[in-house]
């Protein structure tokens, strides 16, 4: 991909006005969908995998190409390539099977996907997604659509059916609310990530997943970050912490025979606000003098390989349990990271487990069994700290939050994938004030994606994140002016970076925070001098503006910046 082909920075602030994104057409084209060829507008596509990138992980094809050329330089036997990975697919998921089988297209998920509300194209519809494979199943595969072709809903595998799949792949972000409302439980993520699995086998992925996925299996982590950036990054968040709190505190790094590894995905160190999350979980281990480490091994819990293929997401998981057996650590505790939940619940312990070597998690401080665990030996961050609240083991001073007007966005994988609704509300109104949920149908098993996620968070789809973010920026609008929201809380690395385009865009005013920044500023530790500000280095309700900190602490971040060791900075 050429750098002309990058939308320049007028183009992407060339997105119409919200107003205008408002008023989608939900009008079916003229022709049948199967006449209806699909258009890479700019702007609704990502980019695909560079070369560079597919070599790394010795994936096939590796070349440079752009969507929107007319030749996409597919391998000779690409059919028979295809046909292949998907009838080895066919035999090796029984639920791949089904889905393909058992739609009786009631329409239940058609409005239910943010794309399709959003964008109002009929091919966003989950129905109609998988439809784009199941159509070429149905050819292949089945005696009616050999048969009876079209009249069975069969088509033949064509170049036009692969690029309507990219396209269209690549517009899903793996959420699963249309799953909620399918009375078969027929999962349209599961289906798009078949759909992106042989679309890989051609070399046709999107860069903004591959890069993360390359460098992940380089240096330990999506970003790129060596070992001693990942230290260095820590220790400077001591010396922000210290700036905060008085308090010099500990960054243990691969310490062997520590009871616990941590692991978080790696924007909480990189990127604010996660930054500010990253050391709120730093503060409140001190505080809790537990005997924990950070791994430069391990230094990612995100996985990209769920947006690519199972073969990937077994690669990148498997260094997890690879440093807790190396380090002897007892059991894993994990940080606010959405789509890393979904692979620890539905794919690590089958894929690179068991973990007989780690034992059940048991809180060091409570006590508590974390019986949830039991077979993963990984316990929810969240799930922590709402028990070390439940046992009164933290002092909370709740008035240092009280310039939020909170509301909670439920991320996909944390609230689909392991129905944890409870314990970051349960935290949040432990440490805040003012908390107040968005509206029902919008929230918990319901909630409504960030239109980012899944690899798609990148800004050559930015008109097409707006616009599969309207749903969840609605409901934030709606708190927002109902009760004066100004902080949307996340427990979730990607949201963290997606949700704030979407807050400035549908509801201005609204910024966007981790949950353990807000218990860490309101957590009262042992020692501490009197604060004045909190952990963005802003005054604290009630305290004189500290001028002088604040700009301390941008300095920091500056010279953070320069100092990491990103590859390729
Ligand atoms: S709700 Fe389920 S059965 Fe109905 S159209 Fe959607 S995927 Fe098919
Ligand atoms: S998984 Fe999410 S993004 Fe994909 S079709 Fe279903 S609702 Fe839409």
């Amino acid at each position: 991909m050429s750098s002309s082909e990058l939308p320049s920075s007028s183009e992407l602030s060339n997105i119409p006005e919200p107003d205008e994104f408002m008023r989608v057409v939900h009008k079916p084209p003229r022709k049948g969908w199967m006449d209806t060829p699909v258009e890479f507008k700019r702007g609704t596509y990502c980019f695909p995998g560079k070369a560079k990138n597919l070599k790394i992980l010795d994936m096939p094809n590796p070349r440079e190409w752009s969507p929107t050329d007319e030749d996409w330089k597919l391998p000779e036997n690409w059919k028979e390539i295809i046909r292949e990975g998907f009838k080895d697919r066919l035999e090796k998921y029984r639920s791949f099977k089904l889905f393909m089988d058992i739609c009786v297209r009631c329409g239940a998920c058609a409005d239910k996907c943010h794309f399709f509300i959003g964008s109002g194209d009929p091919k966003n519809m989950p129905v109609l997604r998988a439809e784009l494979l199941r159509s070429v199943y149905r050819n292949d595969f089945t005696t009616a659509g050999k048969l009876l072709g079209r009249l069975a809903g069969a088509r033949e595998l064509t170049e036009d059916v692969i690029k309507e799949w990219f396209y269209y792949f690549y517009q899903c972000t793996e959420c699963r609310r249309c799953s909620v409302f399918c009375p078969y439980g027929i999962d349209t993520a599961e289906i798009t990530m078949m759909g992106r699995e042989l679309l890989h086998l051609l070399g046709l992925g999107i860069n903004w997943a591959m890069e993360p996925v390359a460098n992940c299996f380089r240096t330990g982590n999506h970003l790129g970050i060596r070992p001693h950036g990942f230290k260095d990054t820590l220790e400077f968040f001591a010396d922000d912490i210290e700036n905060v709190t008085g308090i010099r505190i500990d960054v243990p790094l691969n310490k062997k025979g520590a009871e616990i590894l941590f692991v978080v995905p790696s924007g909480d160190y990189f990127g604010d606000p996660g930054t500010y999350t990253c050391m709120g979980y730093m503060m409140l281990f001190h505080e809790l003098g537990i005997d924990y480490t950070w791994s430069t091994y391990a230094s990612e819990g995100g996985n990209f390989g769920l947006f690519t293929s199972h073969e990937m997401i077994k690669r990148l998981n498997a260094k997890i349990y690879t440093e807790a057996k190396r380090l002897g650590v007892k059991w894993i505790l994990g940080g606010e990271c959405g789509h890393m939940w979904r692979v620890m619940h539905q794919y690590m312990d089958t894929m690179n487990g068991p973990a007989d070597f780690l034992e059940e998690p048991v809180s060091p401080i409570t006590g508590t069994k974390f019986e949830n665990a039991k077979s993963t030996k990984m316990v929810h961050i969240m799930e922590f700290t709402a028990d070390l609240i439940r046992h009164n083991k933290l002092r909370l001073d709740l008035g240092r939050n009280d310039d939020l007007i909170v509301t909670f966005h439920d991320s996909c994988n944390p609230a689909r994938a392991m129905g944890i609704f409870e314990e970051p509300r349960y935290v949040i109104r432990n440490v805040c004030n003012h908390f107040y949920d968005m509206p029902e149908g919008t929230i918990r098993e319901q909630t409504f994606c960030c239109g980012g996620g899944a690899g798609l968070g990148t800004d050559e789809n930015l008109d097409m994140r707006l616009r599969g973010g309207f749903p969840r920026g609605n409901a934030v609008r709606y708190v927002q002016e109902k009760y004066g929201v100004n902080r949307l809380a996340c427990m979730c690395a990607i949201d963290r970076a997606t949700l704030i385009p979407l807050c400035d865009y549908w509801a201005p005013g609204v910024l966007v925070t981790g949950i353990h920044e807000m218990v860490a500023n309101a957590l009262i530790m042992k020692g501490e001098k009197e604060r004045t500000i909190n952990l963005r280095g802003e005054p604290l309700p009630g305290s004189k503006n500290q001028s002088s900190v604040v700009s301390h602490r941008n300095w920091r971040q500056a010279d953070r910046r320069l100092e990491t060791g990103r590859e390729g900075e």
